[in-house]
């Protein structure tokens, strides 16, 4: 399984950047985790051509994470792409057109797109959102937890996988009505080592940071634009 950092920022991209949308791949499979500012123009910098998506989950529908889903909707209107293209998401009101299939998820659903196998959980955020754990045909795995405060099932939720994709959105616990909704970098690296997660990237960074803080855990990075990560 191979992820693409598309966008890492959010609640807004810093200059020149975007904000949270990954490309997950096995083999032919290929699905757009979240749909964040710039996600479009992002993935069409990798596959220029007709949208070769198997799927979309969008985590929830804040702007940061599904602000691009209507333009997804006009390619697929203009015939560039699989139609009627699955969305799984914790909300579909925004999904009601012909060229989506909207599948509503919450927490335990399971689905399976292509080769690889997705897990949901519900998540602590300001509006209903989900986490997903995607495994491909040989065991490996990817946790993404959208966005969330730290609670205890994520350690579950995240337990042994081989990639842990993480919000972690603020610097330290200085703000409770932000840490309610977001977590910290040093939850997430906690959250790595209880979970005994192999390697955590720390994204949803905030579109304003003035740089990145050094992170104390050597199986922690803060996510990069563009790089790509074999799992
Ligand atoms: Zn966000
Ligand atoms: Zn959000």
């Amino acid at each position: 399984m191979k992820l693409t950092l598309l966008g890492v920022y959010g609640p807004f991209p810093a200059p020149g950047s975007g904000c949270s949308s990954y490309l997950v791949e096995d083999g032919e499979t290929k699905i757009l985790l979240d749909c964040g500012s710039g996600a479009v123009s992002k993935y069409r910098t990798v596959y220029p051509g007709p949208l070769a998506l198997d799927a979309i989950v969008l985590s929830h529908m804040h702007a940061d994470h599904a602000g691009e889903i209507d333009l997804i909707r006009y390619i697929l209107e203009f015939g560039l792409g699989r139609k009627p293209l699955p969305v799984f998401s914790p909300e579909i009101e925004r999904l009601s057109y012909p060229v989506f299939d909207p599948i509503l998820v919450s927490d335990g659903s399971e689905a399976k797109v292509g080769s690889l196998s997705l897990r949901f959980i519900e998540v602590r955020h300001a509006v209903r959102t989900v986490g997903v754990r995607i495994t491909d045909r040989n065991g490996r795995s990817l946790f993404y937890t959208g966005d969330t405060g730290l609670f205890d099932g994520l350690i579950d939720a995240a337990k042994d996988a081989d990639l842990l994709l993480a919000d972690a959105c603020l610097v330290d616990e200085s703000n409770p009505k932000f840490l309610k909704n977001h977590m910290t970098l040093n939850q997430v690296e906690k959250l790595r080592k209880d979970a005994n997660c192999k390697r955590a990237i720390l994204t949803h960074r905030f579109g304003d940071a003035p740089g990145l803080l050094p992170l104390s855990d050597p199986l922690c990075e803060h996510a990069v634009e563009g790089a790509v990560y074999e799992i």
